[in-house]
């Protein structure tokens, strides 16, 4: 490790050193802090950078870990998707509408890394309101794929991913409401997991779609993945959807052998049209590799597959556009005080405050839930809704895992979908069940493509699986080097 430098660290090496006093947090963090302002030009990955009160909260882990009172993630610098709620610390969204939000609290997630010590480097890009599956959509800046900066990182935690793979965080937090986290850590070459519904508290995540949405973990590893796992996961009474669920040590699962598991190889997402025949083909040789592992696999069938963006984009909006009625430019955000009357400032408020992706999807949300309209669009979609959770309920009678791409594509230019609403959605096809049906997904480098970007491969499990999903995941790791790959900047 001594050729490293100490931002290339996984949190599982630099935390070895933490304890060893080979490093301090101080070192850790200003190397850290100087990789993001020697690279942050080019990635545009973050909307706020910490230098200040990251550099004190590294002077507050050094002592801690002197004392000998520090945990894994004591003194590990930590970015966070810019909708997480972080006390006197600027929260946008990357939207206008709350540019100069300052939350009075803090997120759950926040309490407790901060509990466990970690250091908070900055707050990521993303999406307007988690909006999109490109970055693109950020009021404020695109942010630039690490492997080849003219293309797109993946969305909406397009920040949180680009920042691990280029060695701007340790580690950081992402959202996936319909594959927000998985899919960039896909197109970024790194790991990221959506946990099961209700495994991590979302108490003071910005609300988008509170049927779907999850907090989770992007990381450089496995190892590193089930780490932020322990910190992150557990019941909070401050989050109604939380489940009392015991949290298990997910590093324990990173050990023995695959033996007696089976995997089951959805055929609808192999099969799907428009799967770019290099991601088919790592994928495919990704699960070669698990069975030369000891993996059995089996081919399953998930025959409501096809309904799933459409089911996803009616009920996204709809509950989108409840939760957006709140930014009405009386309690707080932006507010146009150019309008003479109060409808004025409402219409003003939110033509001016939201960007075309945001309004698009309140539209299509208002729409749908309008009267008359409920039961032939909500409520149909709830229905079939029920039907995806049945089909992954019947798969799981005879695997234990399931494998698939994450995206049907590497990551593309920027620009080149972005007038096209329906491809870009459309693209979502192997991510939006697992949140449809609130079990857990996560992504893991499987290869790269004759162009150099990576290709991640899609573990799903039933509910609270994720120990399992690591474990395959891991020993996957353990065969491949792909995790260990670097982008060049
Ligand atoms: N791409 C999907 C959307 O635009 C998913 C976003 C997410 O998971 N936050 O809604």
């Amino acid at each position: 490790m001594s050729d490293m430098k100490p931002y290339e660290f996984t949190i599982a090496q630099a935390a070895d050193m933490l304890r060893r006093h080979e490093l301090t947090s101080q070192t850790l963090t200003r190397s850290v802090l100087d990789r993001i302002h020697a690279v942050e030009d080019k990635v545009g990955a973050f909307i706020t950078i910490l230098d200040e009160s990251a550099m004190e909260q590294a002077v507050s882990a050094d002592v801690l870990i002197s004392e000998g009172r520090g945990g894994v993630l004591t003194g590990i610098p930590i970015g966070i998707k810019d909708l997480i709620c972080t006390e006197g610390i600027r929260t946008t969204c990357a939207s206008r509408m709350l540019e100069h939000f300052i939350p009075p609290y803090d997120a759950t997630v926040i309490r407790k890394l901060k509990a466990a010590g970690a250091v908070m480097v900055g707050k990521l890009n993303m999406d307007e309101f988690a909006m999109g599956a490109s970055t693109e959509n950020s009021a404020f800046k695109p942010t630039h794929n690490p492997w080849d900066l003219s293309r797109i990182p993946g969305g909406s935690s397009g920040g949180s991913a680009a920042a691990v793979a280029a060695d701007m965080c340790l580690g950081s937090l992402g959202s996936d409401t319909g594959g927000s986290i998985r899919q960039p850590s896909s197109h970024c070459g790194v790991v990221g997991m959506k946990p099961t519904y209700g495994r991590i508290s979302r108490f003071g995540l910005v609300a988008f779609a509170s049927s779907l949405d999850q907090i989770g973990p992007i990381t450089k590893d496995t190892r590193d993945c089930a780490l932020l796992m322990n910190a992150l996961a557990g019941y909070d009474s401050m989050d109604s959807t939380s489940v009392p669920e015991p949290v298990p040590d997910y590093t324990s699962f990173l050990s023995g052998d695959l033996k007696g598991m089976v995997a089951g190889i959805p055929k609808e997402y192999h099969a799907s049209q428009g799967l770019d025949p290099e991601v088919a083909a790592a994928v495919r040789q990704a699960v070669q590799t698990l069975e030369h592992l000891g993996v059995r696999c089996v081919e399953v069938s998930l025959p409501h597959t096809a309904y799933a963006v459409a089911v996803y984009y009616v009920i996204a909006p709809c509950e989108a556009s409840s939760n957006l009625a709140r930014y009405d430019g009386v309690k707080y955000g932006f507010r146009d005080v150019s309008a003479e009357s109060l409808m004025d400032m409402y219409r003003n408020t939110r033509s001016k405050g939201f960007g075309p992706e945001v309004q698009r999807r309140i539209l299509l949300g208002t729409y749908s839930l309008s009267s008359g309209y409920y039961d032939a669009y909500y409520g149909k979609a709830s229905r079939v809704r029920t039907l995806i959770m049945e089909d992954f309920k019947a798969a799981f009678k005879t695997c234990d895992v399931l494998l698939s791409p994450v995206a049907p594509t590497p990551a593309y230019p920027i620009g080149q979908h972005i007038d096209d609403p329906l491809t870009m959605y459309l693209s979502d096809i192997f991510t939006l069940s697992a949140n449809l049906a609130g079990i857990p997904g996560m992504s893991v480098p499987c290869g790269f493509t004759e162009q150099g970007l990576p290709i991640g491969l899609q573990l799903m499990g039933p509910h609270f699986s994720e120990g399992n999903l690591l474990k395959v995941a891991w020993h996957f790791e353990q065969s491949t080097d792909f995790h260990k790959r670097k982008a060049t900047l």
